[in-house]
């Protein structure tokens, strides 16, 4: 596999960008694979065990369920012979800690970010931020594989939801650190080299990490510690040591974004032009899209649309996707031909770990 595309929420992107920055330090030359980086907006996301014991609790059996949809405050189901509406604040109840520490929306560091926010029913707004995703866009544009629309207001609305939750998890931090809980660790959002993210991570390895960032709800789950080491593997969504460290290994607190995450740096490496909107990061343009063909996208299915493009016209040759599973389980798979990547449209609410699965995957060849 030479050319890899990737399709994750905005804390696995950060994952993913922190691994190619340390690419070099880790010697994980198989990142570097990654050419493509599809973000989605995101709020919020469950555990596979709680987004399943909420269903049942109100009678429905996960299998059942052809299409989940959260929006407007509720969550709306669609089963084979009957639909059925939920209130969403019961289900916010088992948000996971993760996620209400969390201060990106809009996936910054992707080439293209996509959601629903700030689009009529039936698009994906999309935020353009790279060369590369406005190189793709335009040529899935010309090639008739999306459309797109100007959103006027819509980017005003964007905002506005973005603000919503990056200022109440910021309050929520904020309150933490008061408390001396351990948060994130954001102030290494100004780091200028990856020396000195090496070095915070200096006499630190999995005992420092479980300590700081698993035991205390911090980890988002990425997986980036797994994938920078072959002793741990995600089980339930948490980092487990299988097996012995050698002495001063410190290969997986270097990795995790919660222990450090130079945004600025990142941003610096990534997008060379365009221009910055709080909230939403740095971009070139946004635009509403949707896919030209029958899609059973979420939304506009502009990102399926992408994907798919992405693989016929040679510019990936396999994609990693968080697919839908037995019963809505999360299910991460690497796929190369176009009609998979149909298979794998639609949003699984629920928490998935894709970044060990590129380690594993990088060498397969097609
Ligand atoms: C947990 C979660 C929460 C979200 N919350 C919001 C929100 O609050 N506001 C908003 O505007 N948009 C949100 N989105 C994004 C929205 O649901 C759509 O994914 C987005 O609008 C793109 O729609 P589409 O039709 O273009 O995508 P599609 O063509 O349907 O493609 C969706 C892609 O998402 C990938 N995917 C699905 N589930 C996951 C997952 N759990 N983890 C990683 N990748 C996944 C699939 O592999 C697929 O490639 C959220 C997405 C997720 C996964
Ligand atoms: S930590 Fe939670 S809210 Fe933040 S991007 Fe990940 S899944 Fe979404
Ligand atoms: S071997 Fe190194 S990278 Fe792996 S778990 Fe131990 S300290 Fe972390
Ligand atoms: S501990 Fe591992 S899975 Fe959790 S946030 Fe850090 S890198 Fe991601």
């Amino acid at each position: 596999m030479r050319r890899l595309g990737f399709v994750g929420t905005p804390c696995q992107v950060q994952g993913l960008r922190k691994l190619q920055a340390l690419q070099a330090a880790t010697g994980r030359e198989w990142i570097g694979r990654v050419e493509l980086v599809l973000g989605l907006f995101c709020t919020g996301n469950w555990s596979y065990a709680c987004m399943r014991g909420f269903l049942e609790k109100h009678g429905v059996s996960a299998a059942e369920v052809t299409r989940m949809e959260i929006s407007g405050g509720v969550v709306k189901l669609r089963m084979k012979r009957m639909q059925m509406v939920l209130p969403l604040r019961e289900l916010r109840r088992y948000t996971r800690m993760a996620c209400r520490l969390c201060v990106d929306f809009t996936s910054e560091l992707s080439d293209i970010s996509a959601g629903s926010a700030g689009s009529p029913p039936g698009w994906s707004t999309l935020i353009v931020r790279t060369r590369t995703g406005e190189i793709l866009l335009n040529e899935a544009v010309d090639e008739g594989a999306v459309e797109l629309i100007e959103l006027e207001d819509g980017v005003e609305e964007l905002s506005r939801v973005a603000g919503s939750k990056v200022e109440k998890n910021a309050r929520r931090i904020e309150a933490r650190i008061e408390q001396g809980m351990e948060v994130p660790h954001y102030s290494t959002r100004n780091l200028e080299d990856m020396q000195q993210v090496l070095r915070l991570a200096s006499g630190k390895g999995y005992a420092e990490l479980w300590r700081e960032i698993v035991a205390t709800g911090v980890c988002d789950a990425c997986g980036a510690c797994a994938a920078v080491c072959g002793q741990i593997q995600m089980i339930n969504g948490l980092p487990r040591l299988n097996g012995r460290c050698p002495a001063g290994c410190e290969l997986c607190y270097a990795a995790c974004t919660r222990t450090a995450l130079p945004l600025r740096l990142l941003e610096d490496t990534l997008f060379r032009d365009g221009q910055r909107a709080e909230y939403l990061g740095r971009f070139r343009r946004i635009v509403g899209a949707r896919s030209t063909a029958d899609s059973a996208g979420q939304d506009g299915g502009a990102v399926t649309a992408l994907i798919k493009f992405s693989l016929n016209s040679g510019f990936i040759d396999g994609a990693l996707l968080t697919c839908r599973g037995d019963g809505w389980e999360p299910a991460v798979r690497l796929v190369h031909r176009h009609e998979d990547v149909e298979t794998c449209a639609g949003t699984v609410y629920a928490a998935s770990s894709p970044l060990p699965e590129l380690r594993r995957y990088a060498h397969v060849s097609i």
